[in-house]
């Protein structure tokens, strides 16, 4: 088998084509070997460690795409076309945050220097959200950051929401270890980040420790210091100094769950640039979808040209439904009441701060990375408890010039169906009154599901609701 291509430099897309495979049926995983054994240097950038492909790069044969197939049931016919879009892709129709799209995973002369030095550095083993914090950096998904942020950077945005070179910014993103611990590690020398099985993920290079202010911080950040706000307790409960530096990522981290719906941004920016969408919407979410949900997502589609369902998977409270539940509910609602020529499903990595109007603007900022130019705002977006006012999470856009965020919110009402408009609607679209509404609190949703009790259809659908029903009986 032989295959032609044209190997840009640097990696760009390349392009296979397949006329000459001689063994039709050949897996995909065939045509990469070949092409290992004619390109040696592209080994390790299309394999991790454990020989599965890297996550970032995305495969398509004949513009279909089969990324994160291992190839074995992918057979490819003579003729066909092979495409890989590597990690860096230009052409999106939105700039990153700060203008560059941030990749801060070193090459491989740089691991290995890392990693043979890898014994002798100090350590610190990350939990889950500084965990999803260092593979978000290291993606780009939160450009402009570099690493964790340092005091001018976190004193800008506690107080300003703005980083200290001037764009809006609106959540810490910090390392946070114990004084005493702090005491082990000294200004310009890096400190090796791990995860709980000790595999070596970043080097910290770290460049100034400073006290946390927890009080300041969970005011102006959580509008609250009550520590029964989910993410005032976290900031409560960590170390008192934040360690600050940018990272060098040796290894992603490993994940284990929703692997081909975890699309890096560069990865997603070159999916929308394949289709050719110059108008994407992202939804932000860690629910399962509605009707209400599904109307404005649907809404929002009508004036764009793709959908984005990016749902949350990071940290969440212990009482929101599990991320693996509510992925079945997506896939399901997704195959039957969405055109998926028009929709993707991937997952957004980062944890859940409920930090309601700043996340808002956070959220906002990540889906931006990821290449999308418009953003579902909802009420209470992000919110917990009775922080936040209703509205707070759109009120805050006005606080910023719309081409300092970039990417454009849409505002949505409290969306229902409407018996007398004989279909779903707003608080905006609908004249008429409460009992005319098909709505129902989240308490009496768990409650009917608890029971098996199917809610009405108005308000959720079955194949979402069944798998819902099914996941509470465990
Ligand atoms: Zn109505």
């Amino acid at each position: 088998m032989s295959i032609k291509v044209r190997i840009p430099t640097p990696l760009q897309k390349i392009t296979a084509n397949l006329g000459e495979v001689s063994a039709a049926g050949a897996s995909v995983k065939d045509l990469l070997a070949d092409l290992e054994k004619q390109y040696p240097g592209i080994k390790e950038r299309l394999y991790d460690e454990k020989g599965g492909l890297r996550r970032f790069i995305n495969f398509y044969v004949n513009n279909e795409d089969i990324r994160f197939l291992n190839g074995e049931a992918t057979p490819v016919k003579a003729g066909d076309e092979l495409s890989i879009v590597p990690a860096i892709a230009g052409g999106a129709p939105i700039e990153a945050h700060g203008g560059t799209l941030i990749n801060r995973v070193v090459d491989s002369q740089k691991r290995s220097q890392w990693l043979s030095q890898a014994a002798s550095l100090p350590k610190i083993v990350l939990g889950s959200r500084e965990k999803s914090d260092l593979d978000m950096i290291a993606c780009g998904a939160l450009s402009p950051l570099e690493g964790f942020m340092g005091e001018k950077d976190y004193l800008g945005v506690v107080n300003n929401m703005h980083l200290a070179n001037g764009a809006p910014w609106t959540i810490p993103i910090t390392l946070a270890v114990s004084k005493e611990e702090a005491e082990k590690f000294a200004i310009g020398k890096p400190i090796l980040l791990t995860d709980e099985t000790g595999k070596e993920l970043a080097v910290l290079l770290l460049e100034e420790k400073y006290l946390a202010q927890k009080e300041l911080e969970c005011q102006k950040v959580y509008k609250t210091t009550e520590e029964a706000h989910p993410g005032v307790a976290v900031v409560k409960k960590q170390g008192d100094v934040y360690l600050g530096g940018k990272v060098e990522v040796l290894n992603r981290v490993s994940y284990s769950d929703f692997l081909p719906q975890r699309l890096d941004p560069s990865a997603l920016r070159a999916l929308f640039v394949e289709k050719k969408w110059k108008r994407i919407v992202a939804f932000q979410t860690r629910n399962p979808i509605h009707r209400a949900h599904e109307y404005l997502t649907k809404v929002a589609l009508e004036i764009c040209d793709g959908l984005l369902i990016h749902p949350l998977v990071g940290d969440t409270k212990g009482d929101d439904i599990p991320a693996d539940v509510r992925m079945k509910c997506y896939e399901v609602l997704l195959k039957d009441y969405y055109p998926m020529d028009r929709t993707v499903l991937a997952v957004n990595p980062a944890s859940m701060r409920y930090a309601g109007p700043r996340e808002a603007i956070f959220h906002a900022l990540i889906r931006k990375n990821y290449g999308c130019t418009h953003f579902i705002v909802g009420r209470d977006h992000a919110g917990v408890g009775n922080y936040y006012g209703t509205f707070d999470a759109h009120f805050i856009f006005n606080e910023f010039t719309p081409e300092e965020i970039g990417i454009t919110p849409l505002f949505f009402d409290h969306t229902f169906f409407c018996k007398k408009c004989e279909g779903m609607a707003s608080n905006k679209t609908c004249p008429h009154a409460a009992e005319d509404r098909v709505t129902l609190s989240g308490t009496k949703v768990r409650e009917l599901l608890t029971q098996g009790t199917l809610p009405p259809v108005e308000f959720s659908r079955p194949e979402v609701a069944k798998i819902l029903i099914e996941s509470m009986k465990k």
